[in-house]
């Protein structure tokens, strides 16, 4: 440890990831003792982001310093791409003014989020890893490394998607393969200038750009695999992810998709004469709402990842991240005044959830990725097809009445698909849009 207090605190936070420091700067802030623990010896290298950061989320926790945050660009264009075999179909959207998200490297803006924490009183504690939990009649009340025991009144585990200490202490399950995605990505070295030429980013801005991409993977059972890509300075990050359960039902390796992503005529340009710089995995949990584990215990609360809090649909995870850790921070903190760390006082905390967008989009949302990977095949490949075919006589002039071709398109859209299946596809985009405005 880098302090040598004595060992008892008022909160320890096991992780230093955007909810590890919200609730650890949180609790400091309100005048806590606070420990901030981290496995790794500096924070973020063994974590993962496609990706990019949500500035609305950053700005409420670090109101006054969040514009020194180690930002590569402001993301203000995203496309979202319909890949075919050899095309795209693409929407676009541009907020030149009024960018939400902006691109990160997780070692840096990590580290930078660890020194705004210790800046404001949070004892951090590198290289430490925290084996186990103290219980004590009933209430868990502290942690145990390899070298030492430490004590607090309130513990927030803030240790990500896999939580090993939420599942050993029965708090949260193991999440099932089709609740799990795995993500791989790589870093790809480019020009500034190559990327502000390939991206229609203005010269020598922070401008950046976003892609999506579903399809385009030239397989007979393609998977549901979301493709993205990210620009930063001088490199971009391209990658996918695809649900475990998909992984192993069709024996796929993920690299492979990841190879056939690059390989496509839409993204193989945007990627050329690109170096490699890192390959990188992680997973994303997708249980959502109906795999929530438990949020608060006796002594102890779940934050960010460690909660399952991702909305896999808006490739948000930091937001919820960073909001949950600053709702359990005030929690912890009213706890300490009232000297009660009960779960009857913390479940305070899972109130606060209830009342803000986390917890009502997760339960918005509950269906919507189930309904997607029910309809894999519609998404991968016929609906990209058809759209494709849409506007290849939309915008092409092939000589033959329009009439003509729109007519046959439509009889085959038809003839191609089954009623039943039409039907289908229907049903869960008709209750996943009901889902999320009911
Ligand atoms: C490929 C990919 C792309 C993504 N893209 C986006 C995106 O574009 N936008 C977005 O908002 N979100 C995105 N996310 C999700 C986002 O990264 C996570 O939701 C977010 O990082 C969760 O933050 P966290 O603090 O809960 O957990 P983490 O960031 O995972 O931090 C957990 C920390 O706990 C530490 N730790 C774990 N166990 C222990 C232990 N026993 N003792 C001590 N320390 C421990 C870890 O080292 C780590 O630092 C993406 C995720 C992936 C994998």
């Amino acid at each position: 440890m880098e302090d040598n207090q004595a060992q008892k605190f008022d909160v320890i936070v096991v992780g230093a990831g955007p909810a590890g420091v919200a609730a650890a700067v949180t609790a400091a802030r309100g005048g806590a003792r606070v420990l901030l623990v981290e496995r790794s010896e500096i924070a973020g290298t063994k974590n993962m982001i496609g990706g990019a950061v949500f500035l609305s989320a950053l700005k409420q926790i670090f109101p006054d310093s969040w514009e020194q945050a180690p930002i590569e660009r402001y993301i203000n264009k995203h496309t979202w791409s319909l890949l075919t075999d050899n095309s795209s179909v693409d929407i676009s959207c541009d907020f030149p003014q009024n960018p939400k998200s902006a691109s990160i490297f997780r070692s840096k803006f990590d580290s930078w989020l660890v020194e705004c924490a210790k800046e404001e009183g949070v004892y951090f504690a590198p290289s430490t890893l925290v084996k186990k939990l103290i219980k004590k009649n009933g209430f868990f009340c502290g942690i145990e490394t390899e070298l030492e025991r430490i004590e607090a009144s309130v513990i927030i585990l803030a240790d990500g998607v896999n939580s090993l200490l939420a599942r050993q202490y029965g708090l949260r399950y193991d999440y099932e393969t089709k609740d799990t995605v795995l993500s791989i990505k790589e870093t790809i070295k480019l020009s500034k200038e190559l990327i502000e030429e390939r991206f229609n980013i203005d010269k020598g801005s922070k401008n950046g750009a976003a892609r999506n991409f579903l399809g385009g993977l030239k397989l007979e059972n393609a998977p549901f695999a979301l493709g993205f890509l990210y620009t930063y300075t001088d490199s971009i990050s391209l990658g996918l992810g695809v649900n475990l359960e998909d992984l192993n039902r069709y024996k796929l390796n993920p690299s492979d998709l990841l190879e056939k992503l690059k390989e496509h005529p839409v993204v193989k340009p945007l990627i050329q004469d690109g170096e490699m710089l890192e390959y990188s995995a992680h997973l994303i949990p997708e249980g959502g709402y109906k795999k929530l584990p438990k949020l608060c215990e006796n002594g102890v609360m779940l934050v960010g990842d460690a909660a399952g809090f991702v909305n896999a649909i808006h490739f948000e995870g930091t937001n919820f991240a960073f909001m949950s850790g600053k709702m359990a921070g005030e929690t912890a903190l009213l706890s300490l005044k009232i000297k009660d760390y009960s779960k009857k006082t913390l479940k305070i905390y899972e109130k606060k959830l209830k009342q803000s967008f986390i917890l009502k989009d997760l339960k918005s949302y509950q269906n919507v990725m189930e309904n997607l990977y029910s309809r894999t095949d519609s998404l991968m490949s016929y609906y990209p097809k058809k759209a494709a075919e849409f506007f290849e006589i939309f915008s092409g002039a092939n000589c033959v009445p329009k009439r003509d071709e729109f007519r046959k398109l439509m009889v085959n859209f038809v003839k191609d698909r089954s009623i039943r299946e039409l039907l289908k596809d229907i049903w869960a985009f008709v209750s996943s849009v009901f889902g999320v405005l009911k």
